[in-house]
């Protein structure tokens, strides 16, 4: 595994109301799949100030500057590149203006990222409850937005977890592994 990500430092945390055991799984996934060293923090509430009342979604840019809030770097990291990442799960729904939804945001190469369950969840498109399915699609979208906080933009490959997902379908397709050019790209 490249190493600059081996032993990375992440913490994942809920905010809000989040599917059980969603954060247990990201952070397997992300083990597994980064080898990063993943902790679970305490859930927060959900920020209401990036609550946005005319689109009745969440800001996903301003939940990101909230998140940093959170966890601030120690004085003795600042400037070393190594603080620790953050990932925030929630289950609202999130825009960037650009956007009518976002499935998660990153900063590449930052500090934060975030995904939602909001459209992930079977019953938002009119179908059965399927636990098993909604927490795979977490583990992927997970896995995307820490790969943008590792640097990696988005991959043309439709199996690849790096591929942009527009809509439930690209993320159900795309597998949680990153393709022999985002894997190498890791590697740098
Ligand atoms: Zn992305
Ligand atoms: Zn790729």
């Amino acid at each position: 595994m490249p190493s600059h990500v081996l032993g990375s430092e992440l913490s994942i945390i809920s905010l809000g109301d989040t599917p059980k055991k969603a954060e247990q799984r990201a952070c397997l996934a992300l083990k597994a799949k980064l080898e990063l060293n993943c902790k679970i923090a305490l859930p927060g509430p959900l920020p209401e100030s990036a609550f946005d009342q005319v689109r009745e979604q969440y800001d996903a840019l301003k939940l990101l500057a909230s998140i940093e809030d959170m966890f601030p770097i120690p004085n003795a990291s600042k400037g070393r590149g190594n603080e620790r990442k953050i990932l925030a799960i929630t289950s609202v729904d999130l825009f960037i203006p650009v956007l009518t939804f976002v499935f998660g945001a990153a900063r590449l190469g930052g500090r934060s990222a975030i995904i939602s369950a909001y459209r992930l969840y079977e019953e938002f498109y009119g179908r059965p409850q399927d636990n098993e399915l909604l927490l795979s699609r977490i583990e992927k979208e997970a896995i995307h937005e820490v790969g943008h906080l590792l640097d990696l933009t988005h991959c043309l490959d439709r199996n690849c977890v790096m591929h942009a997902s527009n809509c439930l379908a690209d993320t159900d397709v795309k597998s949680t592994g990153f393709c022999p050019r985002c894997h190498s790209l890791l590697a740098c």
